[in-house]
């Protein structure tokens, strides 16, 4: 089992009465966060307004203090990097506004729907790649939903409807139950999917309610957290998680690749273990999609397939994440073709 770590003391921490409370309180000022990190007040801050700075207090708590390099505040903290223009990147690197046929509905492969039932997320996440996306033509508002609900009633061939965002579990109970409500009526669809961050970074936001909600849903409900680096992984999420597997949810992880927080093996493969331990398999690892603004998290795609390989050598199957890249245009996700940049055993590197 693993041990994890713990940066803060409870008494660091402000308290609060519900999980909403917990992420209006969300920090958005970065000399607040140095200061609670206990780090030197920053002399050149990059502030946007737009996708600013945005942190729950919970996920903070699990940054190391007096390390301006901890690798879950590099993941947040807004940086001049990402006003470089950088060729190859753009505000559109999935070319999803080609396949939005209805408001808040991506259909981009044949099998599955996506949802971004909201555009509001409780952390931002600096690499995010739909930073730029155009939330406010894709909230379905309560009388759109039955567009949605009809669009995928009229598609015989989808069996999974993902809900995303921004992150579904932004939004309360009451608003989640309706959507599950109307999804639960479509007979082809087997399986609903939701795409979150909020149990990493505010995990209590799964509260009974939810959970009761989950467990009275009477189709397969996966859930895929998005969680990098091991110290992401505390106690308390991994109450959460067994909450959530009682309540009939199978667990996996998604992770993106990023330069200096991630990249080496050594981090990877301890992460695969600590999901593991949480009860959630590792799914995907994630090529950074190429969006404006998130050029300086990127690898190049040798080194990011010599780092799977050691993966590959150091870990069993069931542990070692799909390498993946989201290109647009294509009907499925894109397995990276690890063989063609296959690096020399005899000078790999190990771990
Ligand atoms: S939680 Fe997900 S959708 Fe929200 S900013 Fe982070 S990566 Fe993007």
């Amino acid at each position: 089992m693993i041990s994890t770590k713990k940066f803060f003391s409870d008494a660091d921490l402000p308290t609060f009465t519900d999980w909403q409370s917990e992420l209006a309180a969300a920090v958005s000022d970065v000399d607040e966060l140095y200061r609670l990190l206990e780090l030197p007040a920053p002399r050149d801050v990059y502030a946007p307004k737009q996708f600013a700075l945005r942190v729950p207090h919970a996920f903070i708590a699990k940054m190391k203090k007096g390390d301006a390099n901890d690798p879950l505040l590099l993941q947040v903290l807004p940086s001049h990097a990402e006003r470089l223009a950088t060729d190859g990147y753009s505000t559109d690197p999935l070319a999803e506004n080609h396949h939005n046929p209805i408001k808040g509905l991506l259909h981009k492969y044949r099998s599955r729907v996506l949802l971004t039932i909201t555009g509001a997320c409780a952390v931002h996440c600096r690499y995010c790649f739909r930073q730029h996306f155009d939330y406010a033509a894709n909230q379905p508002s309560s009388r759109e939903i039955d567009a949605v609900i009809d669009y995928i009633n009229a598609c015989d061939d989808v069996d999974e409807v993902l809900l995303s965002g921004g992150d579904p579990l932004n939004v309360n109970n009451k608003r989640l139950a309706l959507w599950l409500e109307k999804l639960a009526t479509i007979p082809h669809v087997r399986t609903v999917r939701l795409h979150t961050r909020l149990p990493v970074v505010l995990p209590n936001r799964i509260d009974d309610e939810l959970l009761g909600l989950f467990a009275s849903f009477p189709k397969k409900l996966v859930m895929v957290l998005h969680i990098n680096h091991t110290n992401e992984i505390d106690d308390n999420l991994i109450a959460k998680c067994q909450a959530l597997r009682a309540s009939g949810l199978t667990l996996l992880n998604q992770t993106v690749l990023l330069k200096g927080i991630n990249d080496d093996a050594k981090t990877l493969c301890a992460l695969s273990h600590a999901l593991f331990d949480a009860g959630i398999l590792p799914y995907y690892l994630h090529i950074l999609d190429k969006v404006a603004g998130a050029a300086h998290f990127d690898l190049p795609i040798e080194q990011a397939v010599a780092i799977y390989w050691q993966l590959l050598e150091n870990l069993s199957g069931y542990l070692v994440p799909k390498l993946a890249q989201e290109l647009p245009n294509q009907p499925y996700k894109t397995p990276v073709d690890i063989h063609a940049y296959r690096p020399n055993p005899h000078t790999a590197e190990k771990i």
